[in-house]
């Protein structure tokens, strides 16, 4: 029953099957689990559940892929990106419906949904094709030329979580296969349906192998990033996972990109007028109901304006209706999953039981895992909720009585993903800016990407870089070519 993308139906039916791909066909297997719209838990499709045989399969045929692929011009492969970019612009609405099912943000909500999502599939699709690691000549002279070159790495196993299920798929394999390499994807099993839809599509324009994916748990996880011939994991998840992933590479020296855990301070200025700075705030922290690693997770205000913060930021959160995706009117999507929710309502009942203040929120929305986005005045920076990595729709605001403390309790954290400073007045920024442990720092704003700005996570977010020439470089080894040209006197 192998199908290819031109034969599935163009409208979602909830019954159907989603497969593994390899080696350019969809293949079927013998275990399927069921995916569920987090907003009302009705089931949205069935995904194959990979077996380590299916895992072997894949790493084979994305190997066998590699001689080939590898020897292609580079212009061959970026037309192939750029190909990508058409097609998943060509497929945008039906893939974007797909992520507003299985992952539960809205289409729209406030512009930054499953349709922005999309549009950031292509972009950064588009950006990865122009992006060029040309070779560089080091020395050059009568008796010696010395280039440095980039050459691929062979088989990339790239794994991906649930938040930002697409654009991050797309962030792993563009820049894998751009630089000549091949992919075996594994997406995560919350997730799974946008990526093989997404997946299958691209078999369109690549040649069979170059692009592989294995759906399921953290075991076909294990499998893939333990295996052999896989030569470079590029991983997005939790820190725990990070760890597992960099104990298993170790064995083969794979090459590794970690994207990891973050839990973003925001610290704004004294003497700061908060009312126009209120809804970028509130978007920072919220995006993706606050599922996003590089959002706004904790709030520093300066102490005499840590109530107005507090009912402002309620006020407008209170407005923001959270429901199902597929409708117009909703503002922000349910929690991801189960245990993510629980983990959510156990830590804002542990804050309100160290003393901690609800100013909006609070609530369950719905059947499923909708949550209402919750604003929480904080009395102390050492509570679970602000040291923690909360990942929902939670806003701890903490006061601070110096700029100093406000930046030790910043850096206070195993995180050093993000960060952002709230003001008006520019040396202040920068002084705030320059002591920030983090890998991007914003000034009066927060989340904000761009394909050809480098991403990196300091501390215990990750390891590597993402995007921009930087991040292509990172799926290639580094080659230098010596060569004598005239043997000097005496040799
Ligand atoms: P997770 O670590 O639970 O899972 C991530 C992926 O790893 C999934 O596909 C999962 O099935 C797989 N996995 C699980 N066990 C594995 C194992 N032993 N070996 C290999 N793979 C395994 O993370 P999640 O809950 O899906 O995602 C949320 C986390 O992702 C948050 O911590 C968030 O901050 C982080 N994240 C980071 C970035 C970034 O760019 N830094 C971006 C998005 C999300």
């Amino acid at each position: 029953m192998n199908q290819t993308a031109s034969d599935l139906p163009q409208n979602h039916q909830p019954s159907e099957r989603y497969d593994l791909v390899i080696d350019g066909q969809a293949r079927a297997t013998s275990e399927y689990q069921v995916v569920r719209n987090p907003f009302d838990l009705t089931a949205v499709g069935e995904v194959a559940v990979a077996s380590v045989a299916d895992v072997e399969l894949a790493v084979t045929a994305a190997d066998a892929a590699f001689r080939s692929w590898s020897s292609l011009a580079d212009s061959h492969r970026s037309d192939c990106c750029r190909k990508i970019a058409n097609t998943l612009e060509e497929h945008a609405e039906e893939l974007a419906m797909l992520v507003t099912l299985e992952q539960g943000k809205p289409l729209d909500g406030a512009g930054l949904g499953s349709r922005f999502e999309l549009g950031g599939c292509a972009a950064w699709a588009m950006a990865t094709a122009d992006l060029h690691l040309s070779p560089k000549v080091l020395i050059e002279n009568d008796e010696l030329l010395v280039r440095q070159m980039n050459v691929p790495l062979g088989v990339v196993a790239a794994i991906t979580p649930w938040n930002w299920p697409l654009l991050i798929a797309i962030w792993h394999i563009l820049p894998a296969i751009r630089a000549g390499n091949t992919v075996v994807i594994k997406p995560s099993p919350y997730t799974p349906l946008a990526t093989a839809r997404a997946v299958l599509f691209m078999q369109e324009v690549l040649p069979p192998g170059v692009v592989n994916l294995v759906s399921g748990d953290g075991n076909v996880g294990s499998a893939l990033s333990s295996h052999p011939k896989v030569k470079k994991i590029s991983f997005t998840g939790s820190t725990p996972t990070g760890q597992k992933v960099m104990s298993a590479a170790s064995s083969t020296l794979k090459r590794l990109t970690l994207e990891l855990g973050g839990n973003d301070a925001a610290i704004v200025l004294p003497e700061t007028d908060l009312s126009a700075f209120l809804e970028p705030i509130f978007n920072g922290a919220f995006i993706n109901s606050g599922q996003t690693c590089g959002a706004i997770k904790r709030l520093y205000v300066p102490r005499e304006l840590f109530h107005s913060a507090c009912v402002e930021l309620a006020e407008f959160a209170s407005k923001q209706l959270v429901g199902d995706g597929r409708k117009a009117e909703t503002r922000l999507g349910p929690v991801q999953n189960e245990p993510q929710f629980n983990k959510v309502r156990a830590l804002l009942k542990n804050a309100i039981d160290e003393g901690a203040t609800i100013f909006s929120g609070g609530k369950r929305v719905g059947d499923g895992y909708g949550f209402e986005p919750t604003i929480v005045g904080v009395p102390a920076n050492s509570i679970a909720l602000v040291q923690k990595e909360q990942f929902g729709p939670l806003l701890p605001v903490i006061p601070y009585d110096s700029v100093e403390q406000a930046i030790g309790f910043a850096n206070d954290s195993e995180y050093g993903l993000c960060a952002s400073v709230w003001g008006d007045n520019p040396e202040q920024l920068d002084q705030v800016a320059n002591c920030l442990e983090a890998g991007t720092v914003y000034y009066n704003t927060h989340a904000e990407l761009h394909p050809m700005v480098p991403f990196s996570g300091h501390k215990s977010s990750g390891l590597g870089v993402q995007f921009g020439e930087e991040g292509l470089a990172e799926f290639t080894d580094t080659r230098v070519q010596y060569q004598r040209l005239a043997s000097p006197a005496g040799h």
